[in-house]
């Protein structure tokens, strides 16, 4: 499991510096896209767990309870299995998830996120040309929104046998599982990669970013290791 954590943070290292010139709104403290409808893998809920000591914090668990009582999006498909579905010509599977916005109970008093260092992907895709409160939405490059996909899809294939869903069902069924056991209800098997769907104006940033993610150092492997040789891709 070390090196496929290490492949993980090195993943999260790359999309950070690659995305470090894209201008943001985003500031310390504003987390009006801190929800409880975040998704995620079981590698990064275990990455997370285990370097950020998540049920060491008191009342955390009693938090999680209580927003699961309430509404939250509960996928219906991994991003690989949409991925799939679509390059088969086929529709994505209806959605029937409520997107609950609740707080995440990662927020600590002064509503700074108490997992920031360790939090999955979804919050680190999230972000916003504009600030999200007064223009009612995020804004996003259609670019940033293909890479994102890229690398949900990516740690989807890292993690293949283990699940996705709701952060916080996946972070309560481990809790009382263990590491790495994590099994329940609402919660969706991690599928192989199928390949990328890429429009074709962003083809040739696509390669450019592709050849700089395999080239990622992880220990004495790198990035492109982890990843099928020659991936598909639709255009
Ligand atoms: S884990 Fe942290 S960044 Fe992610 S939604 Fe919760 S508070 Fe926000």
């Amino acid at each position: 499991m070390k090196d496929t954590y290490d492949a993980l943070l090195a993943i999260y290292t790359f999309y950070e510096d690659f995305t470090a010139d894209i201008p943001v709104a985003c500031r310390s403290g504003c987390n009006t896209c801190c929800t409880a409808s975040v998704t995620a893998t079981s590698l990064e809920i275990n990455y997370m767990v285990k370097m950020a000591g998540v049920f060491s914090t008191p009342g955390v668990v009693n938090r999680i309870s209580s927003c699961l009582n309430g509404p939250v999006y509960r996928p219906v498909s991994t991003i690989n299995q949409s991925a799939s579905r679509c390059m088969a010509g086929r529709e994505p599977a209806p959605e029937h998830g409520t997107h609950g916005l609740g707080k995440c109970p990662m927020l600590n008093k002064e509503g700074l996120c108490s997992v920031y260092a360790f939090r999955p992907f979804a919050c680190r895709a999230m972000s916003s040309e504009s600030a999200c409160k007064k223009a009612g939405g995020a804004f996003m490059q259609s670019f940033l929104i293909t890479i994102n996909l890229v690398i949900y899809q990516i740690i989807e294939h890292m993690d293949r046998g283990g699940q996705y869903g709701n952060m916080l069902d996946l972070l309560i069924v481990g809790m009382k599982t263990g590491e790495g056991i994590i099994k329940g209800d609402h919660i969706l098997t991690n599928q192989e990669l199928p390949g990328f769907i890429i429009p074709p104006d962003e083809l040739p940033r696509f390669k450019s970013f592709m050849r700089r993610l395999v080239r990622m150092p992880v220990g004495n492997l790198k990035l492109g290791d982890y990843l099928p040789k020659e991936p598909r891709i639709i255009s």
